[in-house]
Formats: structure tokens, sequence, C-alpha cells
């Protein structure tokens, strides 16, 4: 393929790390071009762009969009149709944590997780919907949770976030419906990315056990299969959204979480 013809183009938000990096490899591979978003330093963040775009045939361009400011998620979004032409597939996957009894729930940390974890969704599909309108196709997939399906305590800002997501992405589904325009929302369980992998030899230490205690005991307590999702296998499913076969999957969650939100 030649570069920049007929070349599809994503933009994964939170792809400098984790579960958004994964996908942005696998969409690479897949040849697609590529616009990757995160905090982080520059020249690591220089290398993930050198080494994403070295998998495939497209072009991979890193934008630093802060997802708790609109102006520059609209320009995330007019960067990338600026330099690609178009916006075929989005990513809303930028996401943080905060877990703390409700009545001591620091009300910035509520504002932070709404703003990155939902609003910054409305704001991307806002820009990114009257393109993908004039092109009459395009593919909006939410990286939500389990948490938009069922809560855990200590966790209201994040549930009520995911929640949010879902909701919205049924909305835009609706809203998109006749002009070639999917949304969904995955919903994983446990990744073990690279936060989570700090958490447990944190709490191993804190709770005086071993890491593999802590993985099934603790983490993994909700998760029948008792294994972590992988980022493999949710960027695979990223993928498939994004393919012709799945043209009439829309408005779905599509838990993918060892059976936690089956019980
Ligand atoms: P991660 O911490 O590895 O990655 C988060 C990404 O978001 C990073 O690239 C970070 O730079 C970016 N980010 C954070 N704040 C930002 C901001 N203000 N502006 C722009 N980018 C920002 O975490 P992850 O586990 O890969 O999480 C990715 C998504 O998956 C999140 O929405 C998370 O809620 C969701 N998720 C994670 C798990 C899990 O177990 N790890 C499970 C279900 C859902």
């Amino acid at each position: 393929m030649t570069k920049g013809f007929s070349m599809k183009t994503v933009i994964i938000t939170g792809s400098s790390s984790g579960i958004g990096l994964g996908i942005a490899e696998n969409f690479a591979t897949a040849g697609y071009n590529i616009v990757l978003n995160g905090l982080g330093k520059a020249e690591e963040l220089e290398a993930t762009r050198a080494r994403v775009a070295a998998l495939g045939s497209g072009e991979v361009i890193f934008h630093g969009a802060n997802m708790l400011k609109p102006d520059e998620i609209d320009d995330l979004v007019k960067t990338t149709e600026a330099k690609f032409g178009g916006v075929d597939v989005l990513v809303p996957n930028a996401g943080i944590q905060h877990v703390e009894k409700i009545e001591d729930f620091p009300v910035a940390k509520w504002d932070a997780i709404i703003g990155i974890n939902l609003s910054s969704a409305f704001h991307l599909v806002r820009a990114a919907m009257p393109i993908m309108k004039k092109q009459a196709s395009g593919r909006i997939i939410a990286i939500a949770s389990a948490h938009a399906l069922v809560a855990s305590p200590y966790k209201s800002a994040y549930v009520a976030a995911k929640h949010g997501i879902l909701g919205l992405m049924k909305t835009v589904a609706l809203e998109g419906a006749e002009f070639g325009i999917t949304a969904n929302a995955i919903c994983p369980g446990y990744v073990e990315t690279p936060l989570v992998t700090g958490q447990i030899a944190d709490t191993a230490k804190a709770r005086n056990m071993t890491e593999e205690q802590v993985i099934n005991e603790v983490i993994l307590k909700a998760q029948p299969t008792k294994q972590f999702v992988t980022v493999e296998q949710i960027a695979a499913l990223a993928l498939y959204l994004a393919s012709d076969q799945a043209a009439q999957i829309t408005g779905a969650a599509l838990p993918m979480d060892g059976g936690w939100t089956a019980q």
C-alpha cells in the first residue's frame, strides 16, 4: 500500500501506555495511520511514536491534547483531519482512577475523573461527528470497563463516568446509525497494565501477602477465570469493531471480563 493513499486513520487517546498503546500497535500493524495521545516525557513519547511507526506502513503522529481541555481535544481532531484527510476510527481510551469512600472523595478527583474518563469522549465525538458524517462512515470504540455495567465500592467517580460513557455510546449509535457510523463500548475486566502491576506489589507489601495471593484473592476476586484480560485481547476486539464485518454492531456494551458481569 502506498503511504497516505486510501489508508485509514485512527485517533486513540491515552495511547502512550497500557491498553491504548496496545490498540495503537495493533492498528499500526494493520496498516492504519495512527494519532497517538497521552501524557509523558517528550523523549519517551517520541520513542514510542517511532516504535509504533515501525510496525506498519501508515504514518504515526503524536498530539499532546490534555483530555481535560476541550480546546485541545478539538485541535486533536482538527489536526488529524488536516493531516490525514479524515477520521475513520476514534478510540476514547484515556482514563484515570481514584479509590476512596464517597464522603472522603476529593472533589478535584471527582471532577478530573468525570473530565478525563467521560467528558473528553463527548468533546472528541462532538468534533469528529461532522467529519464522519461527511465521510458517511466512522467507528467510535470507547474503552469503558466492567464498571460501566456493575459497581464496586469506593470507585464512585470511575463507576459514574464509565456508566456515563456507555450511555454516550448508545446515544451516538442512534445519531450515527443512518450515516454509517457505529459507536460501541468495550468493557474490560482487570487488565495487567503497568499501573495495575504497581498496585500488586504495593498491596502485597501492605497486606503481607504474596503477589499471587493479591492477584487471586484481592484483584481477581470478581473475575471467575482468575486471569487478567490482556491488552492484546482488547486490541483484537477493537480492530474487529473497526472492520466491515462489525458494521451491524452498534450501541453495544461488549464485556471482556472473564465472566465478572455474568455473576
Ligand atoms: P494507563 O494508566 O496505562 O493509561 C492511561 C493513559 O491515559 C495514559 O496514556 C495516560 O497518559 C493517559 N492520560 C491520563 N490522563 C490524561 C489526560 N489528562 N490527557 C490525556 N491523556 C491522559 O491505564 P490503562 O489501564 O491502559 O487504561 C486505559 C483505559 O482502560 C482507561 O479508560 C481505563 O479506565 C480503562 N480500563 C482499564 C482497566 C485495567 O484493569 N487496567 C480495566 C478496564 C478499563
